[in-house]
């Protein structure tokens, strides 16, 4: 922080939570108010990079809709109480149905600005661990479970490579448009900018995409592809790679099992066979080969399009394989690993081995599905509440999450909730879920809390570490997050109102210490956990446990061993963040945590899986029309929608279709189509767009927010549908039950 214009100014930097790209801002304010934000220019990742949504942590803090204060439903009415009588309600309405029916009748959802926030990514399994229930799930499962499971399965862990975006000479984007979302599991801020060097440096960028998105357009290639198919259009690459001989993993040939085995594996997926399949010239399936081998540097990146669509996994897994067979895994310029500074199981442990990645340990009550990571797919979350029988969700528990909008068929899941006979919700918003809830527990805003991204720095494509003091103090009456998690886990536990919150927090601080004590690989073996704990000085919570995280890191200081290492306080004293370096080559092996020490080419799962991408070449697709989603720079899932200055302008929620299908369905520029699914039907209004591919339509998630009881007075008024009502629970990934979002056969008529 620095005085600036006179002692009642001031700045202060914090990194940009809302999305993945960590963008540093500079916040100007004037009496400790906040009178502006804009790009951190001396910020080490994003130098003053930021997109229309960050500068408005302003309006967020200033939202009347953002609650500061707990709510109870009295007679079908939200009212304002203190905490002790929320925690109260809480106590009462929730002690019984677990006394009654066990654990297992309380469900938790976790939702996806949670692994933005430093205290649920701490203390989230404080409060699953109190809860105790089997019936866990969180919003990965919409959006990016199959990459977790495929590279868990080839590497050990999560360890998911990332484009060398800023020394790669070649890149492929399938399922992504970064101009919209900035990124994902790929923390690259300005990633827009990053591409345009790409093509500044005579690289070449090329997408894949059903539409011809905002980074199509500037791509020096774009392959409108048939939603769904990306697994066949990767499949046919790597057969390619092989056939001509121009596969040559050979920089990590030595640590892979089962490389001889893909020649088999992808033989059916000759680009003559896929190229009618995905819709593509198989040509240009081949010189999509043989321009990756041939270009000095490349990498192929896939993201949320790939994850969520009927072979999302299969697809996540060849996304890997072909940089494998490339040459370009784990070299500069390819895909590569990040190392970051905290929380990541690849630096965790002995290198080279580990226990792997095990799934399926329990199963689904209802429908068999299996977990993966301890979590169910939320697509059986609507049949675990409506099932009657020992086991059935009676309850539930969400953490930053709003499913109704999110999740598929939300009618279904939305009746489903209105059964429940008790909700909590930790949330600021009453949103499209949360009105079902009997408690709210809002937390802080995002300019009232530390921050430092835990989980996306360990994608980023350089290695950094950033952590941001609050920004403006609590008000009267608020309860910092990590306390709400702490009282709440207390509740879940029994422990009643007056639980000993500060000791629970020292308590779970001495669990991590412990844990990296006896770790004979880690830095700090051996050593006295409370000597350890005295030397993190007056921090307390998340902030507490960052610290321990970072000394224990792999850049740490050891608790005093490397003076030079990573501390919380040199963080705090580095308020434009910490630039670790480049991504190095030559993370494999030690990155690895498999048994055996290699990458696991052809996990069981994915080999028992294929046979059904094979047998999907069967389908006849001709005169299909499939739902694609689509995202705006100016929203982020449904949470940004209330604010003011990010909805203004023209209608963003409407379906695009192309004029061919559109004339032949007798549908015109502007007016109300009527899109109907297996589980529900909207009426939307038409867009013609010859940027999208025919048979396919789009519309964007995350609308559709005007429902009874919603209490968001910007995005209610905003015309729109939500898209999940079209969307079916029973339409998933098979491998990991991920929703697919993609390739949702509809049907569409005018209204
Ligand atoms: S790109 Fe993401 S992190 Fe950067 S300012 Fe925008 S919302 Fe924030």
């Amino acid at each position: 922080m620095a005085a600036v214009e006179g002692e009642d100014t001031r700045l202060a930097y914090r990194t940009c939570p809302l999305c993945e790209a960590g963008c540093g801002l500079e916040v100007t304010l004037k009496s400790e108010a906040v009178h502006r934000i804009r790009g951190d220019m001396d910020d080490v990742f994003s130098h003053g990079f930021i997109c229309p949504k960050g500068s408005t942590l302003k309006q967020l803090h200033e939202d009347p809709d953002w609650h500061r204060r707990p709510l109870v439903k009295r007679d079908d009415v939200f009212v304002e109480v203190d905490w002790v009588e929320a925690f109260a309600t809480i106590e009462a309405g929730l002690l019984p149905i677990v006394e009654e029916h066990g654990r297992d009748a309380v469900a938790i959802y976790l939702g996806n600005p949670g692994a933005h926030c430093l205290a649920p990514m701490f203390f989230n399994r404080s409060l699953i661990t109190a809860l105790g229930t089997r019936n866990r799930f969180s919003a990965s499962t919409v959006d990016q479970r199959p990459k977790e499971i495929s590279s868990a399965l080839m590497f050990g862990s999560v360890t998911v490579p990332v484009p060398d975006l800023d020394r790669t000479d070649f890149i492929v984007l399938l399922g992504a448009n970064p101009y919209a979302s900035n990124g994902s599991l790929c923390t690259a801020p300005d990633f827009p900018g990053r591409l345009k060097r790409i093509q500044e440096r005579g690289g070449k960028v090329i997408v894949v995409d059903p539409r011809r998105s905002e980074t199509a357009r500037d791509a020096d290639q774009h392959i409108a592809i048939r939603p769904g198919t990306d697994a066949h259009l990767l499949a046919s690459i790597g057969h390619r790679l092989i056939v001509e001989e121009l596969a040559d993993p050979a920089n990590v040939a030595e640590h892979c099992n089962g490389l001889d085995e893909l020649d088999e594996l992808l033989a059916p997926y000759c680009a003559e066979t896929v190229g009618p399949i995905c819709g593509i010239e198989p040509e240009e399936i081949r010189q999509l080969a043989r321009d990756l081998a041939s270009a000095p540097t490349a990498a192929v990146y896939g993201r949320i399009g790939t994850c969520t669509q009927e072979f999302g996994t299969l697809a996540s897994w060849l996304v890997d394989i072909v940089n494998i067979l490339s040459g370009n895994l784990d070299r500069a310029g390819g895909a590569m690993f990040t190392k970051g500074a905290v929380g990541q199981p690849s630096t965790k442990g002995e290198p080279r081995t580990g226990r792997g990645f095990r799934m399926g340990r329990v199963t689904s009550r209802v429908s068999n599905t299996p977990e993966a990571f301890g979590e169910f797919p939320v697509t059986v979350l609507p049949e675990e509440i409506e099932t009657p029988g020992e086991g059935q969700v009676r309850a539930l528990v969400t953490v930053a999450g709003n499913p109704v909008s999110s999740n598929p068929n939300s009618d279904r899941l939305d009746a489903a909730l209105a059964g429940l006979e008790f909700m909590v919700a930790i949330d600021p918003y009453v949103n499209e879920t949360t009105r079902h809830a009997d408690v709210i527990l809002p937390p802080p805003d995002a300019l009232q809390k530390g921050h430092y991204d835990m989980a996306l720095l360990n994608f980023a494509v350089r290695n950094v570490a950033n952590y941001s003091p609050p920004v403006l103090p609590l008000e009267d009456g608020q309860m910092d997050e990590w306390q709400i998690m702490l009282n709440l886990a207390a509740v879940f536990a029994g422990e009643g109102l007056n639980a000993d919150i500060e000791a629970t927090d020292e308590g779970v601080a001495k669990a991590f210490l412990g844990s990296a004590a006896r770790d004979p690989h880690g830095n700090v073996f051996e050593r006295d956990v409370d000597e350890m704990l005295a030397m993190t000085g007056n921090h307390r919570g998340p902030e507490r446990l960052l610290d321990i995280s970072l000394r224990t890191g792999p850049y740490g200081d050891g608790f005093g061993i490397d003076p030079e290492g990573l501390t919380l306080d040199k963080l705090i004293a580095n308020p434009h963040g910490v630039d670790l370096g480049e991504l190095r080559p030559g993370r494999i092996p030690d990155n690895l945590r498999t048994p055996s020490g290699k990458i696991e080419i052809v996990p069981d799962k994915i080999r028992e899986d294929l046979p059904r991408l094979a047998e999907s070449m069967k389908r006849d697709r001709q005169d299909e029309i499939v739902l694609v989603g689509r995202r705006h720079v100016r929203s982020n899932n449904s949470w940004m929608h209330n604010v003011n200055v990010l909805m203004k302008g023209k209608n963003r929620c409407t379906m695009q279709i192309h004029p061919d299908d559109a004339g032949r369905l007798g549908i015109s520029n502007g007016s109300p189509a009527r899109v109907t699914s297996r589980v529900g039907e909207v009426i939307i209004d038409a867009e013609l767009t010859d940027g999208i591919r025919p048979g396919v339509i789009s519309i964007p998630h995350g609308f559709g927010q005007n429902m009874p009881g919603v209490q968001l007075r910007v995005a209610t008024e905003y015309r729109g549908v939500n898209t999940n009502v079209l969307t079916d629970e029973y339409f998933r990934d098979e491998i990991s039950g991920n929703i697919a979002l993609n390739g949702v056969r509809v049907t569409v008529q005018p209204a």
